[in-house]
This record gives C-alpha cells, sequence and structure tokens, in this order.
C-alpha cells in the first residue's frame, strides 16, 4: 500500500487489486484508490498516469490500465439537487443510472437514454457516451446532458457546457474520461412516456429481413431492437426475433420492482468453462427461440425490466465463463447494412466462427471525434472468447471499413488504433485536441494506449 499526501490532514491510500475488463480480455493488477471526499481528489498523484472508473462494465479496457492509477468514483453517488419542475437533477458521477430511475420516476420524470444494466453509472455514459434502445428518436447520452463539473489537476475544476468551454464539452461527451475526473453532471429529464411498456415480438427468418421491421417500427417512434442467432450453420443463422416497444399507462406500480443481482467483471468469471459453444450454442438458442414462441405475441412489461433486460437476468453472461466474450458493435450506413449483414452472415458461416447472438438497433444522428453515433443501423455481435474468434474479429474490422461502419471503442478490448484512424474521420482531431488540453497525458487506460490516443 502506498500513501500520497492529499491534503495537510489526509492521506490517500493507493492499493494494489486486480482489474478485469467485463468481457475477460484485459487483466491486470494496478495501484487504485477509492476516494470519499473531493479533497482526496486533489491528492498529489504527481505525473503518474490515472483514469476515472465507474462500475466497470465496459467490455474494453477503459478504466483501467497496468500502469495507470484507478480512481474509482463509485462512493460520489449523492444527489446534489432535483427540481422536477424544471425537470432537472445534478448528481454526482458515481450515481447509477438504476438509482436514478427510481428516484425520478416516481416523480414521474426519467432519463430518455438508458444503457441495458441498472449498475452502470452516470460517469460511465457521460464518457462512452452510450445510447437506449430508442437511439433513433432519443440519440444519445450527450442530449441528457446539461452541464458537467470536470476536474483535471491541471486546470483545477471547470464548469463546462454548451456555451462555456463548449469544445472541452464535446471532448469529454465521448471522451472516455481521458480529459479528467467528471465529479458531477447536471442532467435534463423528460416525462415518463408511461409506467409500462406494450412490447411485440416479430419473428423473422434472418437478420436483412430484420432490417425493415427495426427501420419502420423504429420510424414509428416504438423503442426497437432485435436478438438473432449467430451460430455459425446456414440454415439457422439469423433466425431471431424483433422486440418492439411503446409506452402506455398502467397502474403506477407497474414500474415494477426495482431490485436487480449484481453481476461484476469478477463475479462473470465464476463458471471454469464457456457452457456457449458448438452444439450447445444451437440447442440453447432453438430453446430461447421456442420459450419465446410460446410467449403471447403482444405483453405488457414493467417499465425497469424493459429499460435493463440484464437487471434480473444476467446469466448469459455468465455463460461465457473464465475465458470471457468477444464483443463487437459496428454502426453501419443505413444504405450500406443490406451487404454488410450478407457479408457478416458469410465470413461467421464460413469460417465457423464461434459465434453466439447478433442484435440491430437503429440509430440517428451525427458522427463526430470518437463517438459512436451516426444515422444507421447499430450491428451487436457476441462471439466466444478464443483464438479463432480474435481471428475473425480481424476480418470483422476489414468488413467494417469497407462498408463504411464505426466500431464503438468501448465494446472491444482489442480494437487497434490503425482500425479506429481508418473508420473514425477525426480520430486525428480527438486527439489534437485532447494532448492540447492534457499536454502531459495525465489520464490514461489500456484503451488509450492501444488506441494511441
Ligand atoms: C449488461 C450491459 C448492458 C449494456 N448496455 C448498453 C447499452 O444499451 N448501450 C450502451 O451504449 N452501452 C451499454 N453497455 C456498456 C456501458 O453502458 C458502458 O460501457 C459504460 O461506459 C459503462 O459505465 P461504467 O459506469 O460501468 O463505467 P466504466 O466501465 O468503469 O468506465 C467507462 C468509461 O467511463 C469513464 N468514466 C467513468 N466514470 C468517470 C468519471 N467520474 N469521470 C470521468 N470518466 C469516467 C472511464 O474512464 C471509462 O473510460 C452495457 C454494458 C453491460 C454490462
Amino acid at each position: 500500500m502506498k500513501v500520497v499526501a492529499a491534503g495537510r490532514m489526509d492521506v490517500v491510500r493507493l492499493e494494489k487489486s486486480r482489474f478485469v475488463s467485463f468481457d475477460g480480455g484485459v487483466d491486470v493488477y494496478a495501484d487504485y484508490q477509492c476516494p470519499d471526499r473531493y479533497r482526496m481528489l486533489h491528492a498529489d498523484l504527481g505525473e503518474r498516469p490515472r483514469i476515472a472508473r465507474g462500475a466497470g462494465y465496459s467490455s474494453a479496457a477503459a478504466s483501467l490500465g497496468v500502469s495507470t492509477t484507478i480512481i474509482d468514483m463509485s462512493r460520489f453517488d449523492r444527489i446534489l439537487w432535483f427540481n422536477p419542475a424544471e425537470r432537472r437533477i445534478a448528481v454526482e458521477a458515481g450515481m447509477t443510472i438504476g438509482d436514478l430511475f427510481r428516484i425520478t420516476a416516481r416523480n414521474g420524470l426519467w432519463l430518455p437514454v438508458q444503457p441495458g444494466y441498472p449498475a452502470i453509472t452516470v460517469g460511465g455514459c457521460i464518457a462512452a457516451n452510450v445510447h437506449g434502445k430508442n437511439s433513433a428518436t432519443s440519440g444519445t447520452f450527450e442530449a441528457c446532458v446539461e452541464d458537467i463539473l470536470l476536474f483535471h489537476p491541471k486546470h483545477g475544476e471547470v464548469r463546462i457546457d454548451r456555451t462555456n468551454h463548449y469544445s472541452l464539452f464535446k471532448l469529454t461527451c465521448g471522451g472516455y474520461g481521458l480529459t479528467g475526473i467528471i465529479l458531477s453532471a447536471v442532467l435534463r429529464l423528460e416525462p415518463l412516456p408511461g409506467t409500462a411498456v406494450a412490447m411485440e415480438r416479430h419473428f423473422v427468418s434472418g437478420c436483412v429481413e430484420a432490417l425493415k421491421s427495426v427501420r419502420s417500427l423504429a420510424a414509428n417512434g416504438k423503442s426497437t431492437y432485435t436478438w438473432h442467432d449467430a451460430a455459425p450453420v446456414s440454415q439457422t443463422f439469423g433466425r431471431g426475433i424483433v422486440y418492439a416497444g411503446s409506452f402506455v399507462s398502467g397502474d403506477s406500480d407497474i414500474l415494477g420492482p426495482m431490485d436487480y443481482r449484481r453481476m461484476t467483471a469478477l463475479s462473470r468469471c465464476r463458471f471454469p468453462f464457456s457452457i456457449w459453444s458448438g452444439v450447445r450454442t444451437r440447442a440453447m438458442n432453438s430453446a430461447y427461440r421456442w420459450s419465446e414462441k410460446l410467449q403471447p405475441r403482444a405483453t405488457e412489461i414493467p417499465l425497469f425490466k424493459w429499460l435493463y433486460p440484464f437487471a434480473k437476468c444476467p446469466y448469459f453472461f455468465y455463460l461465457f465463463g473464465r475465458q470471457g466474450f468477444c464483443e463487437s458493435q459496428v454502426l453501419i450506413p443505413n444504405d450500406r447494412c443490406e451487404g454488410f449483414l450478407q457479408d457478416l452472415q458469410r465470413h461467421i458461416v464460413g469460417k465457423k466462427a464461434p459465434a453466439v447472438c447478433v442484435s440491430l438497433k437503429a440509430f440517428k444522428g451525427t458522427q463526430a471525434l470518437l463517438r459512436f453515433d451516426g444515422d444507421g443501423i447499430a450491428v451487436t455481435l457476441f462471439l466466444v472468447r478464443s483464438k479463432e474468434a480474435q481471428e475473425f474479429l480481424q476480418t470483422l474490422d476489414t468488413l467494417t471499413a469497407f462498408w463504411h461502419g464505426i466500431p464503438n471503442v468501448i465494446k472491444d478490448s482489442r480494437l487497434s488504433s490503425s482500425t479506429i484512424r481508418a473508420c473514425y474521420p477525426e480520430y486525428t482531431i480527438f486527439r489534437e485536441q485532447l494532448h492540447k488540453h492534457d499536454p502531459s497525458r495525465l489520464f490514461q487506460s489500456e484503451l488509450s494506449q492501444r488506441l494511441d490516443l
């Protein structure tokens, strides 16, 4: 344990601990601190690289690094103020979106952009500019952020928004924690559009067929995502379900029980081997599809359950076991999706890649810097972590660049700087702005080092 001076009376303890990226791809022992006072964040860590950590749910190693001091922000989880009439709330960065939802929903308000697990933090949502199931209508997380209080040892605490320090605000929303520590943020809420979700299931025989439904349902304002069997078998590849949700008003209790099973990157690794593999993947995917067929085509489900499908049922991730999984999410322009999806199927089946499932979501937005945003369809693929999966993902990088797509850097722990340079037109601008803001590059992670940022 090391001790660093923080102020006249305080010391900050740096302990060594093990950190694993959520996909199991990066595993390090690193110095970390878990401060619970603002003055501890001001501790003089000298020139040593550091990075803020939310809850650690990123598949990529965005909040850890081997020679990086990890600053765990989970103890900064308070509401600073809440003005329901103005639909604004100020929270510390370590507050989870599940807790935020619990508090705001009781006042008839919510954040319209919500990633799929309640223990993810507000800081992590801002830094990765995350998206929810309604990215085609509500955009990405930045749309909910009014201002941010950012701390960088060389600049002190700075309030950044769309009028003051706008370029730093833009760099921080989707800046992967590299501009400094987000201490707190003022978020804009919207009226809760309903207390439950009327969910429809549409069964499809392939990913290309699903595209049409996804586009038209999203255009009608429905929150939509899909699930497809991606086991490398040509007869079954792509069979799946399009889930479309519209908000309905019901009994307010239907917000549902808001508790959840808390998995972490380490608890996820409990099983010694992957249950997803070969014939078992095919059997489990078929069983899932049949179990969904037995459900009514339209059902009403609590909003909490719709927003966070993995809250009660995180087993999908556990089943990958200790070796973990590979996740890849790419955003493909609308006019190139069919071609991309056909190529994806051809390569997965042809190479017998250890793929498990694919999911599609519609996006509408503007791409800038290193943000996963733009117009198109987000295609997410899960594979069993293995040599074959790593080789296949190199082919996927080539396909993504060929079809003018962008990979999501927070979802894939092995993307290279050359792939990101090739796919993101503003890679160099992001890098230059970051170096101008932080010339000694105090904020670093395995992700930033791998991507040469
Ligand atoms: C089950 C599950 C479902 C998911 N669903 C979605 C989804 O629907 N849409 C989506 O976009 N993503 C989704 N994700 C990914 C997740 O939303 C992002 O990876 C998010 O960034 C994780 O936030 P975190 O709090 O766990 O932060 P971490 O993973 O610890 O960190 C993420 C990044 O945020 C930075 N960061 C965290 N806190 C701060 C802070 N206070 N100051 C500065 N930087 C900070 C870190 O440095 C790092 O770069 C999902 C992940 C899981 C496990």
